[in-house]
């Protein structure tokens, strides 16, 4: 954790019995719908079963569509001032041909980057921002356990809330107006719920791990493809976060074969690094598995409670999009439903569930849209990298073509970094900080 972020919010007394908006899950969705929320004045619960925001290899892509949004709320240049690094080119080695997939000049906004922070000083900096607010009230520790149900004859099993249990074990119950579910892609809510799941699958699992990077590496976000092996390496400043790909289930294999075995096959594609491998893994604990999954929930609600970000869309780690997406979610959940929950709050008005539809509908196509651009890649990458096997690889015609026309090399950073339908912040600022 950096010096400049706060410690996450201490466990305290027990939440409130009644609050507006009950959101179960204080990662990037959570957060900024809390935020989004407390900031216009609407009484929201975050519940989060961790004691801290620590999360190592959990993703710290801010792309730009959330740098814009941080503009929009007039906190961009505090949010800049957290550590950080900038990645302005997409680049890629396929065999020996060297591309640039990408470029983000070409973005039609101020921010023509793509910034990598840590998520813990990322969630850290919206639990300060959002702790201005009286309405926004954080439970660390605490764990959504499952969906209480009205029993109210007018809307006999309505989601009414949510029964949680602390740190030490007390088990206590919330009612809400609404719950939200961002409680990410093993969501407890989401299985309580019974909401049927689409999975899309996924023919590949990822190893994280981390190197140290020297002055003369290579720079910006790089991916290598060659003879059966597939590596991306992010720029981190003095070391690289390397995801290495393999196939679903592969680790097991790999184990077999030995830690010298894939110490060798990263070196063959990364030979800049291959004399840092010994000492950077010296064990397969220095690995961390991500298990990939791509699904989503057919429906994304029921009466009372929505589910947005992983809990209603898990992605896949192609293109870093998912915690952009889970912030795009959030910013069109508050957009939508903040007159509703403000008269809910105040006059006791009940949500309508229809404008829980509406919050699907604003969200679905994009989501459908980025799921399909990252089976295409996940496709791609295991026809190219595992099913081809050692042969040797040369770039697509397609991306030799990008590459070479500058234009081109704008068109996956707008993809990847604003997204399709991009949120603005609507909601207004009603209660000041005190
Ligand atoms: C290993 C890994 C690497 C990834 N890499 C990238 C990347 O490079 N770039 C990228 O954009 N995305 C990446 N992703 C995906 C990204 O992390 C998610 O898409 C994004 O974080 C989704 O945000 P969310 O808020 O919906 O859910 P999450 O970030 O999963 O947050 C869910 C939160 O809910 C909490 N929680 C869970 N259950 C409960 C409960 N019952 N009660 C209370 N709290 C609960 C969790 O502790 C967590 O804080 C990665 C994911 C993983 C797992």
């Amino acid at each position: 954790m950096t010096d400049s972020a706060a410690p996450a919010a201490a466990p305290a007394a027990a939440p409130p019995a009644h609050t507006t908006v009950c959101i179960s899950g204080g990662g990037p969705a959570g957060m900024m719908l809390g935020l989004l929320l407390a900031r216009a004045g609407i009484r929201v619960t975050v519940l989060e079963k961790h004691k801290d925001f620590f999360r190592d290899f959990r993703g710290d892509t801010i792309h730009t569509s959330t740098l814009e949004l941080m503009r929009e709320l007039g906190l961009l240049e505090a949010f800049l001032r957290l550590p950080h690094q900038k990645a302005y080119r997409l680049g890629g080695r396929f065999g020996s041909d060297d591309v640039t997939i990408g470029e983000f000049k070409y973005l039609p906004t101020p921010c023509k980057f793509v910034a990598f922070m840590p998520q813990w000083d990322f969630l850290d900096f919206l639990q300060r921002q959002a702790a201005c607010y009286p309405a926004f009230d954080l439970r660390m520790q605490t764990k959504a356990t499952g969906l209480l149900r009205s029993q109210n004859a007018a809307s006999p099993g309505r989601v009414s809330g949510v029964a949680y249990r602390t740190a030490d074990g007390s088990k206590g119950e919330l009612t809400a107006d609404l719950v939200v579910a961002c409680d990410g892609r093993d969501s407890t809510l989401r299985h309580q719920s019974g909401l049927p799941v689409v999975d899309l699958g996924a023919p590949l699992d990822v190893l994280w791990f981390r190197l140290p990077r020297m002055a003369n590496d290579p720079h910006d976000l790089l991916g290598r493809i060659d003879r059966g092996q597939a590596l991306v390496l992010i720029d981190r400043g003095d070391y690289w976060q390397c995801a290495y790909l393999i196939p679903k289930g592969g680790l097991a294999g790999l184990q077999a074969r030995g830690l010298p075995s894939l110490r060798a096959a990263i070196a063959h594609i990364a030979p800049f690094a291959g004399a840092r491998l010994e000492a950077a893994l010296p064990d397969w604990d220095a690995l961390k598995l991500l298990s990939v999954q791509v699904n989503r929930l057919h429906r994304w609600h029921a009466p009372g409670l929505l589910c947005i970000g992983d809990a209603a869309h898990a992605m896949s780690p192609v293109g870093g999009v998912g915690i952009n997406l889970a912030i795009q979610d959030a910013v069109a959940t508050a957009n939508i439903l903040y007159p509703a929950l403000l008269q809910a709050q105040d006059q006791g008005v009940p949500i309508i569930d229809a404008m829980l539809e509406e919050v699907q509908a604003r969200r679905e196509k994009p989501t459908r849209l980025l799921q399909a651009f990252q089976l295409r890649v996940q496709d791609f990458l295991y026809s190219r990298v595992f099913a081809a096997g050692a042969a040797p690889v040369r770039a697509p015609v397609l991306l030799r073509l990008v590459s070479r026309i500058p234009l081109l090399r704008g068109l996956l950073p707008r993809l990847v970094a604003l997204g399709p339908r991009r949120e603005h912040i609507v909601t207004p600022e009603m209660r000041a900080a005190s």
